[in-house]
This record gives structure tokens, C-alpha cells and sequence, in this order.
């Protein structure tokens, strides 16, 4: 029997539990988090490896203008550092080239016209595509309705299938973890605007500080880790851990990764449940002296065609705190399925670095390497912005799978879920 005392429980302390948590906190109702795993974070993990490097569990930033984050964080203890908003992009050719964000530089994407990565048209439809988007709100356009794949939106927008192979799929491509551009146009619209206007970063010392700094705001007691939930009972009034403990709620909410609420409700979950995700791989390496990036704090992105790395950044130098001193990092991301075992892909990765940072590459020390099953859920054209969170007036759910792929998602969800049970 649930007591008026008994906390909120929450299933999962990634970052829609712990916004949800969060929320719930400030407004004075007790909150309990209970998460398999041996930290906070979920998908938002950071490993410090015994020879000082600090290791995101795969590749991954905060766009600073997200609006949840603005809500939700202290920007300043996250000490958050900026790649600068562009890429260095390797063409099908070979050869090199620069994008720079226009809003954000303008003089260097003057430069840019002259560079083979589209034709000046489509220079001048990434502008007029800025200007449209400046200032809408990002809920209305992601509540788009009519939305298409990404891949359709960009020819109808009239950029050049140059410009999609050499840029569009190599960049939207690594966020959405999707090089075919399926995803939906409603969210290329919200992360096109979101990074034109504002900032890929990291915190200083790894996304990890995210949950973290969220995990502070809350009582130690509030957390318990290493604690799988196997079973919700009595319409979220109850739960019952792995180990066969049973804990009281006054309300239950879901906050846990797609499969595992399937996992939890089974048939009580309300279709579509989309527990589908795509898969990433993230492999780490470290250089003797500074790696070479030429300093410019841009991503490195490959538009060659059969290519395993899809892009490659280098950590250190946005955040010279998550590799010890004198030495580099390099971080690169591979999408999809590639049938390959780690030796095998560290070497084909070593060969093709080889041929686009020079022979250098091959001397670079293998640190670890992350597969990410469920990295991301798929969001198609025609998923709902977000589906219903209240499942009855004592279970609720959260997390980027009942909404669309990202963190803003992750946490706006939470702070709904919040608001919905203080009323
Ligand atoms: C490699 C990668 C790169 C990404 N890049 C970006 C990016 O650049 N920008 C961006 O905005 N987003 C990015 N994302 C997406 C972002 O990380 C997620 O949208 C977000 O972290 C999802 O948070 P969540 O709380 O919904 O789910 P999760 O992080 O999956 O949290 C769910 C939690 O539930 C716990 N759990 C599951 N089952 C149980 C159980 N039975 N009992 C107790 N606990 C349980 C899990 O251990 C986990 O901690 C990326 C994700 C990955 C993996």
C-alpha cells in the first residue's frame, strides 16, 4: 500500500530521469531514482582510463542553444568548451575543404565560395535557409506538420546532390547516425537552426559532467545505483527490483531506454513504441605530441564513398583536460553494422587514417573502442513530435524514444513528466 510519503520513483537515471528527478526536487516532492548501472548518465557516459585519458562513450556534444539545456544546466561550473561551428570536410577526391558556419564567421565562408564542396547556389541556400529558420521557436518547427525525410527536404529545397554527398549526409548524417538522411525533416529543421545559432561543446572534463552536475542537485539518498528494476506492479504504485525487493511509489515513471520500457511494460505500452535504434561505433586512439588537426577545432568529416570513418575529431584539443599532458587524442566514429571484429576494424580505421591524416596514423596507440547498439531510436517522417508521457494518473514515461533523438528531447520530456505530477 502506497503512503503519502512514498516518493516518486523513477526507472533510469539517464538525462530524463534526472531532469524529471531534477524538477521534481525543486518543487519539494521526494524522489527516488534507481538505475542498473554503476553511474548516472545512461547514453551520457565519460571513462577515466588508468593513463589519464577521459573517454566519452562514444562521440557526442551539447548544442548550447538546446532549450531544455539552457533550463537545466549551469553552464559556467560545466566550464564548457566550443568546437568551432563548421567542418573540415574530406571530399570524394581526396582532397580537403573547409565549411565554415556563415552566421558564425562570416569573412571565412566568403572564402568558401570558391570551395568544390557545392555550387554557389547552394552557398546561398544555406543562408536563405538560416534566415528562414532565425528566430522561429524550436517547438513550432519540430511540431511541423508534413514533415518528409531530410534527403527529400534538401532537393526540394533545391541544394545540389553535390552538396548532399560532400556535406548534408557526412554532417546530418553523424548526428542523426543516418548517412541515407531518412530521418525527418522536422528535426533537420530544429538541429539545422540549433547549430547555426549556437555552439557545438563539451564540458571540460567529458559529457559525463552533464548527469553529473544533475545528480548533485539532488540528496545522495535519492540515487541508488546498481539497481535493475524487474517489474512494475499495481499500475505504477509498486516496484519490485532485480534482487526481489519491492519499493512503494505514489507514481512510477519510465525513464529508461525503449527496449528496456518494452522490456518493463510489455503489452501495457501503448504503440508505437519504436524501440528501433541505430547503431555506432567509437573508437579512441592516442598520439604522441599533439594530434594532427592543424588546431583548428573543427570536426573532420568523410565524404568519401565506402569509407568506414565517417568523421573524426580531436578531443584534446577543444578540452586539452581529457588527455594528460603531451599527448593527443583522436576520436572516430564508424555508423552502422560492419560485421568486423575490433582488431580487424582498429586496422582498416589505422589504414584509412593513414591515407587522411599521413603515416603518422599508423603509429597511434589503440585506447578503446565502443559499440553503441542503441545509440539513437529512429524518428521517421510521420512519428509524433512526442507521444503521450502519461500512461495513468500513476505511470508516466520519458526519454528521447517517446519523443525524437536528443538530449534536448531527453530532458524536455523529464521536466514535462515533472510538471505533470506536481500539477
Ligand atoms: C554515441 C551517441 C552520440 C550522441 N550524440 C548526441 C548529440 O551529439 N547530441 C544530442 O543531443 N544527443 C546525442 N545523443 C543522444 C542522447 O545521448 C540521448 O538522446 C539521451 O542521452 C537519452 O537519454 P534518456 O534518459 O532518454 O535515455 P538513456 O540515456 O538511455 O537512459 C536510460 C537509463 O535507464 C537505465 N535503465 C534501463 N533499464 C533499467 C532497469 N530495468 N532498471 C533501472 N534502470 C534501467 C539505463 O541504464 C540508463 O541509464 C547521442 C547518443 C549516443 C549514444
Amino acid at each position: 500500500m502506497a503512503s503519502a510519503v512514498d516518493p516518486v520513483i523513477i526507472i533510469g537515471a539517464g538525462m530524463a530521469g534526472l531532469a524529471c528527478a531534477t524538477w521534481l526536487h525543486r518543487a519539494g516532492r521526494p524522489v527516488l531514482l534507481l538505475e542498473a548501472a554503476d553511474g548516472v548518465g545512461g547514453r551520457v557516459r565519460t571513462d577515466l582510463t588508468p593513463d589519464g585519458f577521459r573517454l566519452d562513450r562514444g562521440f557526442q556534444i551539447l548544442l548550447n542553444n538546446y532549450p531544455e539545456a539552457r533550463r537545466m544546466f549551469d553552464y559556467g561550473a560545466l566550464k564548457l568548451k566550443s568546437y568551432r561551428s563548421g567542418a573540415i570536410i574530406r571530399l570524394p577526391d581526396g582532397q580537403e575543404t573547409t565549411l565554415e558556419n556563415p552566421l558564425h564567421a562570416p569573412m571565412m565562408a566568403f572564402a568558401a565560395l570558391a570551395s568544390p564542396i557545392g555550387t554557389a547556389k547552394d552557398k546561398a541556400l544555406i543562408m536563405k535557409l538560416a534566415a528562414q529558420l532565425a528566430g522561429r521557436p524550436p517547438e513550432q518547427l519540430l511540431g511541423r506538420t508534413g514533415a518528409t525525410t531530410t534527403l527529400a527536404y534538401l532537393r526540394e529545397f533545391g541544394w545540389s546532390e553535390q552538396i548532399i554527398t560532400n556535406f548534408f549526409q557526412p554532417f546530418f548524417g553523424g548526428v542523426y547516425l543516418d548517412r541515407e538522411l531518412g530521418t525527418a525533416s522536422n528535426f533537420f529543421e530544429f538541429v539545422f537552426q540549433q547549430f547555426m545559432q549556437g555552439a557545438a561543446t563539451v564540458p571540460a572534463l567529458g559529457m559525463q559532467q552533464l548527469p553529473e552536475q544533475l545528480a548533485a542537485r539532488l540528496p545522495a539518498a535519492a540515487i541508488r545505483l546498481h539497481t535493475p528494476v524487474a517489474a512494475i506492479t499495481e499500475g505504477g504504485r509498486r516496484v519490485h527490483l532485480a534482487n526481489g525487493e519491492p519499493l512503494s511509489a505514489t507514481a512510477v515513471v519510465l525513464a529508461t531506454d525503449g527496449p528496456a520500457a518494452a522490456r518493463l511494460l510489455g503489452a501495457d505500452l501503448p504503440a508505437p513504441a519504436h524501440p528501433v535504434a541505430r547503431l555506432t561505433t567509437c573508437t579512441y586512439f592516442a598520439t604522441a605530441g599533439a594530434a594532427p588537426s592543424h588546431g583548428q577545432r573543427l570536426l573532420h568529416l568523410n565524404a568519401r564513398p565506402g569509407a568506414l570513418v565517417h568523421n573524426v575529431a580531436f578531443p584534446a584539443e577543444i578540452s586539452p583536460a581529457v588527455a594528460p599532458a603531451g599527448q593527443g587524442l583522436v576520436s572516430v566514429s564508424t555508423h552502422g553494422e560492419h560485421g568486423l571484429s575490433e582488431d580487424e576494424l582498429t586496422d582498416r580505421l589505422r589504414a584509412e587514417l593513414a591515407a587522411w591524416f599521413g603515416p603518422v596514423a599508423t603509429m597511434w596507440r589503440h585506447l578503446r573502442t565502443y559499440r553503441i547498439e542503441q545509440a539513437l531510436p529512429i524518428y521517421g517522417p510521420g512519428q509524433p513530435v512526442q507521444q503521450e508521457l502519461r500512461l495513468s494518473d500513476t505511470l508516466f514515461r520519458c526519454g528521447d524514444w517517446v519523443s525524437y533523438p536528443s538530449l534536448n528531447a531527453a530532458l524536455g520530456t523529464g521536466r514535462q513528466v515533472a510538471e505533470m505530477l506536481v500539477g
